[in-house]
């Protein structure tokens, strides 16, 4: 299914694909998404009045759009590939299944081999030399697949286990005790505590803020996006980069890995 579909004016329609990654494609991915190729040519083939179509990666995580368009070269090139796929779908005898990071949302996981398999935690390759960096990679990719697979799984468990905790307090079963409980969350409103300190303490209210106080990011987020409504796009950007350039950053390494095209 497409996300979304605008129609921008008498000639243009714009393709929106939500997505939640953490990570923001790169400007080679958008440039060269399949998905988003077909969307064009669906788009084509459904409103043939349009003569431009855009195309829109929102990555909401970040608040950004990532555009893009294609040429009827790119189309064929996608059709030609998506054609050759199918043929090859139709030829084969044999569909070996492979496990992948999607297996989580597959519909015929359940009646899958190579899935059961996983489930039970079987394991194809072991590193035996870690000097040996192509031998890390490889056993790597399928502890993190196998990984993802048993958190799904976990997950998958705990909701049924949830549903019966909804009906009863407690349940004891294979030697585990399993309850819900209700974690707290302190959160101390910012006019109303900064008031109470000066007023014990004696300490004058822009050093107690400068000293207690942080913004929340994603309220400020929002506060930005409602200004939207009201202010020239140009300047919600100029108030933006504004409060970016004041903003204390810190960096933490983190760990990236992505499959490249064989
Ligand atoms: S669960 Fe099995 S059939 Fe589904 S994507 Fe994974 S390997 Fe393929």
């Amino acid at each position: 299914f497409i996300d979304r579909i605008d129609r921008v004016d008498d000639e243009t329609i714009e393709v929106i694909d939500y997505k939640t990654n953490r990570q923001i494609f790169t400007r080679d991915e958008v440039e060269h998404s399949l998905q988003l190729s077909l969307y064009h040519v669906a788009v084509q083939r459904m409103w043939p009045w349009a003569k431009n179509v855009r195309l829109t990666f929102h990555m909401l995580r970040h608040g950004l759009r990532l555009r893009t368009e294609r040429t009827p070269e790119q189309l064929e090139a996608a059709l030609r590939y998506v054609e050759t796929m199918g043929r090859m779908t139709e030829e084969a005898t044999e569909f070996p299944a492979r496990l992948n990071s999607n297996c989580v949302w597959c519909d015929h996981r359940q009646q899958c081999p190579a899935y059961a398999a996983a489930l039970k935690g079987q394991r194809d390759f072991i590193c035996e030399d870690t000097a040996d960096l192509e031998a890390v990679a490889r056993e790597r990719e399928e502890v993190a697949r196998l990984a993802k697979l048993l958190y799904a799984r976990k997950s998958e468990l705990e909701g049924v286990l949830k549903t019966h905790l909804a009906e009863q307090d407690e349940l004891v079963l294979a030697g585990v005790r399993y309850r819900m409980f209700n974690v707290t969350k302190v959160e101390h409103p910012l006019a109303r505590t900064v008031q109470v300190l000066a007023d014990a303490t004696g300490m004058d209210r822009d050093q107690i803020v400068e000293r207690i106080a942080t913004v929340d990011g994603k309220a400020l987020d929002r506060l930005l996006k409602e200004a939207g409504k009201t202010l020239d796009r140009s300047r919600v950007a100029l108030l933006k980069a504004e409060l970016d350039a004041t903003a204390e950053k810190s960096f933490s390494p983190r760990f990236w890995a992505k499959e490249v095209a064989a």
